[in-house]
């Protein structure tokens, strides 16, 4: 079963110069329990593919076609109360940087309650209290009911970087989309907080739409993966048959430009996405 069906989707930016086809006719499947991979290199079009689905397109953009359909209902057909409803409680959003994410100025407490006033209106105080210290036990976070009470700043990358996670998890969303949620973590914890998220979606069923211009994190969390370049998706395949049997050669381009563990050689100029190539000229190799 597929939790999400992305139709024919086209999201366009308006100015003087003319018009962006930021995500042209794109589509693709979540399906339930499953991580689905967008990759592709800075400026393809992923973060916009995914604020598309949580309908966070403002002016000058414009989400101009297609069908978003979410549990069975197409939510470019519902009304803003309706999105509403659904963002942060059926989908949660996890960003880049979580510091921009969390206020500086409340306690990592202060803010998960917040949340969870929100979404668990049955809860009362004391149910928020142990629900929060459960949310920060399952991501790992040392010291949970100390933490609870510190800021931000007094907080790690990594352990910001979980509460946002946990933030998002408390929900207990149906679709957890991630945008390059590791990107600014070092690499030790970047495995933590990625095993943690495949923990979390064993546990919960989650289903995760997972961003990233990175191979490696691709190899560790997708079941499938969608390749997008410039607006466009040029390969769809499982994350097995993606990296034993690349199809596209903007694929393949990109495979090669990772660095192989043991071969310290820089790769030579060919070997990497070249920016001269219009890799549209090949025929899409969506399988
Ligand atoms: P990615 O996440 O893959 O790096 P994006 O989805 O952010 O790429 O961007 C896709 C395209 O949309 C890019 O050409 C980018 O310049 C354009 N774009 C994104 N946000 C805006 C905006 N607010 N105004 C105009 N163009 C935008
Ligand atoms: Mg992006």
């Amino acid at each position: 079963m597929n939790l999400v069906e992305v139709k024919n989707l086209k999201t366009y930016f308006y100015s003087d110069e003319g018009v962006n086809r930021a995500v042209d006719d794109v589509s693709f499947e979540i399906p339930e329990g499953k991580t689905v991979c967008i990759v592709g290199e800075s400026g393809s079009g992923k973060s916009i593919t995914s604020l598309s689905i949580m309908q966070l397109i403002d002016k000058p953009g414009k989400i101009v076609e297609g069908e978003i359909i979410f549990d069975g209902v197409d939510l470019l057909k519902q009304d803003e109360n309706y999105i509403r409803g659904i963002r942060g409680s059926k989908i949660s959003m996890i960003f880049q940087e979580p510091m921009t994410s969390l206020n500086p100025s409340y306690t990592v407490g202060f803010q998960i309650d917040e949340v969870l006033k929100l979404h668990h209106k049955e809860l009362d105080k004391k149910g928020r209290y142990e629900r929060a210290i459960e949310a920060l036990e399952l991501v790992g976070m040392p010291y949970p009911e100390e933490k609870y009470n510190e800021y931000p700043f007094k907080l790690s990358g990594g352990q910001r970087q979980r509460v946002m996670i946990a933030m998002a998890m408390a929900c207990e969303p149906k679709l957890l989309i991630a945008d390059e949620p590791t990107t600014a973590l070092d690499v030790t914890i970047q495995a933590q907080v990625l095993d943690l998220m495949n923990k979390l979606q064993d546990k919960k069923g989650t289903s995760i739409l997972f961003i990233t211009h990175d191979l490696g994190v691709v190899a560790q969390m997708a079941d499938e993966v969608v390749v997008m370049y410039r607006g466009h998706i040029v390969e769809k395949a499982s994350a097995k048959e993606l990296f034993e049997d690349p199809r596209h050669p903007y694929t393949k381009a990109l495979l090669n430009s990772i660095p192989v563990p043991g071969k310290h050689k820089r790769k030579s100029r060919l070997d990497t996405v070249d920016e001269n190539i219009d890799y549209l000229q090949f025929p899409k190799e969506i399988r």
